[in-house]
């Protein structure tokens, strides 16, 4: 797949997004189950409520040839900061609207920071350790 990452712009204010992408690159959270390959091309907002610019995000990710766009977990978990997108439905209306073969991913990851952290001492590998560091 050629995938997209979409995230919410008020949280864009108060959120690298580093855990969504880490979990992209390493096919971990919603990801986990998919077997065909990933390339992760893109990277947009929503363009602040109720998605003012998503279409157009859109538009730029499907002439890069993605075809499939996964939310950030702010929009639909509200992680976080604890505000899940009230217009979740609308931002998905649009992006069919750009391209009705879109395959939408409702989130990344389910966790919080702290089990993020968690899950990272669990799954604690030495040699991944040692050739790229544990980031959390
Ligand atoms: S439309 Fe949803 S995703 Fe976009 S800024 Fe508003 S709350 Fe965030």
């Amino acid at each position: 797949m050629k995938l997209a990452l979409l995230r919410c712009l008020q949280t864009e204010e108060v959120c690298s997004g580093r855990h969504c992408l880490e979990f992209i690159d390493n096919r971990e959270g919603s990801l986990a189950d998919r077997e065909e390959e990933i390339e992760f091309v893109a990277l947009s907002t929503c363009g602040g409520c109720p998605g003012k610019t998503v279409k157009e995000s859109v538009e730029n990710m499907v002439e890069a040839g993605v075809d499939t766009i996964i939310f950030s977990s702010c929009i639909k978990l509200g992680t976080p900061i604890g505000y899940v997108c009230p217009h979740v439905d609308k931002l998905k209306a649009k992006i069919k609207e750009v391209e009705q073969s879109l395959e939408i991913i409702d989130w990344t990851h389910q966790e919080t920071f702290n089990q993020i952290i968690w899950h990272r001492i669990k799954s604690f590998n030495l040699g991944n350790f040692l050739n790229r560091g544990m980031s959390i």
